[in-house]
């Protein structure tokens, strides 16, 4: 039936079901949605699987996928990627003799709202790259190529997010700082910061789940030790949070729960 799972979801967890439908969405549904890739489109498809490949803590089915996928995109060095060729290589291989699968149902838990219109994907894609630059900060050294997952999203939002006020929205806060990230921890906290400057955005708007009220994230009562307050002002306790994201987007916090 259509009708959504009853869920509870625990907000102090990760899901693998949300991640994988993200990741199903984006790269079969919303980056295969012109007839052809080419040119800039093309290098932040590239982009994006590429980062995926490196940071992705996905199950060894997906982590398949995602290097057969990459392996196939740098072999592709003509100008133009027709949509029908790209989805064609986007499928599954279920035969080979270490699968390569991307489950293709789409089952939000974590990210599931309380009417169908809310939440779902953005909220997965947002999740999926905290993860990534949080994998990043902890995989590689702090000093070299900060901005390789920031960079990676921005362009990926730019060329494909269905949101065409979102994207101009974020390209704007890209724009005025991003450059100025000069580690991968600062990257890590840049998007946290740039993301709760949308929740405040959002807040009381019409786009909000009323289920799910846009917060300064993490609240209190997840994050006590965040939390700090300045001659009478709220202020965050900056390590505290870099802490407390390391541990919140690491594999060990993502739950098989509602998983394929
Ligand atoms: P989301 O904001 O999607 O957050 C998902 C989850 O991430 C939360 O449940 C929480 O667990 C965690 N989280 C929350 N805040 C933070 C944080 N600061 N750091 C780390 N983790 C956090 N919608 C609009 O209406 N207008 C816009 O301009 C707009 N711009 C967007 C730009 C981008 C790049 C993206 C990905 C989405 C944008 N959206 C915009 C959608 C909007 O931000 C939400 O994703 C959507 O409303 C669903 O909200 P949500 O309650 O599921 O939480």
């Amino acid at each position: 039936t259509d009708a959504a799972p009853l869920i509870r979801a625990d907000r102090s967890k990760l899901y693998m079901a949300d991640l994988e439908s993200a990741l199903h969405y984006s790269l079969r549904v919303e980056a295969a949605r012109a007839s052809a890739l080419s040119g800039a489109q093309l290098a932040a498809f590239k982009c994006y699987v590429a980062a995926l490949v490196k940071y992705f803590p996905g199950r060894p089915c997906v982590q398949t996928y995602l290097q057969t996928l990459d392996g196939w995109l740098r072999n592709w060095t003509e100008p133009e990627l027709p949509r029908d060729v790209l989805k064609e290589a986007m499928k599954n291989n279920k035969d080979a003799s270490s699968p390569a699968v991307l489950p293709t149902n789409v089952t939000w838990v974590g990210c599931q709202g309380s009417e169908r219109h809310f939440r779902g994907y953005p909220c997965g894609l947002w999740t999926i790259f905290h993860l990534l630059t949080v994998q990043a900060a902890k995989n590689g050294p702090d000093k070299e190529l900060p901005l390789e997952v920031l960079s990676t999203m921005r362009c990926y939002v730019r060329h494909f997010f269905g949101c065409q006020e979102c994207a101009e929205h974020f390209e704007a806060m890209a724009a005025q700082s991003m450059d100025r990230v000069s580690s991968r921890e600062e990257a890590v906290l840049w998007l946290w910061s740039h993301h709760n400057e949308v929740n405040a955005r959002l807040a009381g708007g019409d786009t909000e789940d009323p289920k799910f009220p846009k917060l300064q994230w993490p609240p209190p009562d997840m994050c006590p030790q965040c939390h700090k307050e300045e001659r009478g002002v709220h202020a965050w306790e900056e390590p505290a949070v870099v802490t407390f994201l390391k541990a919140h987007f690491s594999p060990a916090n993502i739950y098989m729960d509602y998983a394929e």
